[in-house]
């Protein structure tokens, strides 16, 4: 019998194989296999490169992907993940009010554990359909969300928010609570195989210097991940400056928050000067274009930033403010939003928009030795778009296509850790149609509120 068995195992040296047209590894910028193959064990790469007839039967499983690309799956390194419960409601208004008229109190009367977990669940599918394999997340209750997400299989970042206004977690002089909790949750999952945890202060507009501090000394005692939003508006450097004579920025350097263990989200404003800090610093950066869009808020000048260095990772933000959780529509906005803010077109191009969806997220997330490329050794996160559309054809530039002609539903197969969610287009899970259900139910009650709160 053992002999049986040692000797299967030889014959099935990868528990997947996958042959493929194009597969864009993001190993480098411009790099393609034409007819490629990769070979999965479990839930490592262990090869990459033209595909031979003979590796068929060494593949346990094989999956032949004829009109495909395939890449790595896609990194969301800034979102609300539970928000997508927020979607399209109270649309097209300045962010100041939209936030502090609408969503702080309709968050103040529905977010509990059980929303969390409804939205997070409508949002694990959208991340599976859309090819994000690992998504952060800043919102209430994160224990609810890493729970969805170890369930669904996906990999990702949650943080504890914290800000210094009432929250449905509870009032400003509670902070401490939260901070226990974090510390707790941190600890749990710090051997996780796919999910961490950090804190998310909101912004340095709602969070006083006192817990922007705390939230420093944290981070330095336990070395873990910071998410907050920084520079996303004229009003907000406006404000910091009436407040602190200087620009969030360096507000937040010097209460020793930027670091390479920070990601900042948006860092649509900022000066010569606090480029430099950021470079210094060697913090990483979300671009939002959707929601910088959306909001009115501007372009982040993305192109400056990878000129002196910077790493750029890619965002979609919460759902109220995209209103989608697709990386797709946010690399093709985040090139095209270039464009417009520089003169010279050439100097942001698709490849551009494709490493910081990949690479540029892995990085922002210290998890470049794990994911972002497809790779030998790094863990099996991919996702094959299928090409056999229209829109998608003809084909000669899969990096062009990618970013400018792929909407996310193209995608067909989702795969974390050698593990597939998803497979002709149909996502591996039963509880799709209750999510969808419940999800509208919560809405109907949200509108109702918001509607009698218009009398
Ligand atoms: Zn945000």
């Amino acid at each position: 019998m053992k002999k049986i068995k040692s000797a299967s195992k030889n014959i099935h040296p990868w528990s997947i194989g996958i042959k493929v047209n194009y597969l864009v590894t993001m190993k480098e910028k411009g790099q393609i296999i034409e007819n490629a193959f990769i070979g999965i064990h479990k839930d490592i790469i262990t090869f990459v490169g033209p595909y031979k007839p003979e590796y068929k039967k060494k593949s346990k499983k094989w999956i032949d992907l004829k009109n495909h690309i395939v890449m790595p799956g896609l990194i969301n390194t800034h979102a609300h993940l539970a928000m997508t419960l927020f979607r399209g409601l109270e649309d097209d208004l300045p962010l100041k009010n939209w936030l502090f008229d609408k969503i702080f109190p309709a968050e103040a009367q529905f977010v509990t554990p059980s929303f969390v977990e409804v939205g997070t669940q409508l949002a694990a599918y959208e991340c599976i359909r859309f090819g994000t394999t690992c998504s952060t997340d800043m919102y209430f209750y994160p224990e609810k969300g890493l729970q969805v997400w170890d369930k669904m299989g996906l990999r990702g970042h949650f943080s504890q928010p914290l800000i210094s206004f009432p929250s449905p977690e509870g009032l400003p002089e509670q902070n401490q609570l939260l901070f226990n909790k974090f510390e707790k949750l941190y600890k749990k999952y710090l051997s996780h195989p796919r999910l961490s945890v950090g804190l998310a202060p909101h912004a340095p507009y709602t969070c006083s210097t006192d817990l922007l501090t705390q939230v420093a000394q944290y981070q330095e005692r336990l070395g873990c991940l910071v998410q907050i939003h920084l520079a996303e508006t004229v009003t907000e450097g406006d404000d910091i400056k009436n407040r602190y004579q200087k620009s969030p920025t360096q507000h937040l350097y010097e209460l020793g928050l930027l670091n390479s263990k920070t990601i900042c989200a948006h860092v649509v404003h900022t000066s010569k000067a606090d480029q430099n800090l950021l470079q210094k610093t060697q913090t990483s950066l979300a671009h939002n274009p959707d929601s910088n869009f959306k909001l009115g808020s501007g372009i982040a000048p993305v192109t400056q930033y990878l000129k002196q260095n910077i790493n750029v990772s890619l965002g979609t933000d919460g759902s109220a403010s995209n209103n989608d959780l697709s990386l797709f529509g946010a690399m093709d906005l985040a090139s095209k939003g270039q464009k417009v803010l520089s003169s010279d077109i050439s100097s942001f191009k698709a490849w551009d928009a494709l490493w910081m969806a990949t690479q540029g997220g892995a990085k922002a997330l210290g998890m470049s030795h794990l994911v972002g490329s497809i790779e030998v050794g790094k863990q099996a996160d991919l996702i094959a778009i299928d090409t056999h559309f229209a829109h998608l054809t003809p084909l000669s530039d899969p990096a062009s296509h990618l970013v400018y002609c792929t909407q996310g539903l193209e995608v067909d197969l989702t795969m974390v850790a050698g593990n597939i969610l998803m497979e002709n287009k149909k996502i591996k899970s039963k509880d799709f149609s209750s999510t969808l259900i419940k999800a509208q139910k919560i809405r109907n009650q949200m509108t109702r509120f918001l509607s009698s709160n218009k009398k």
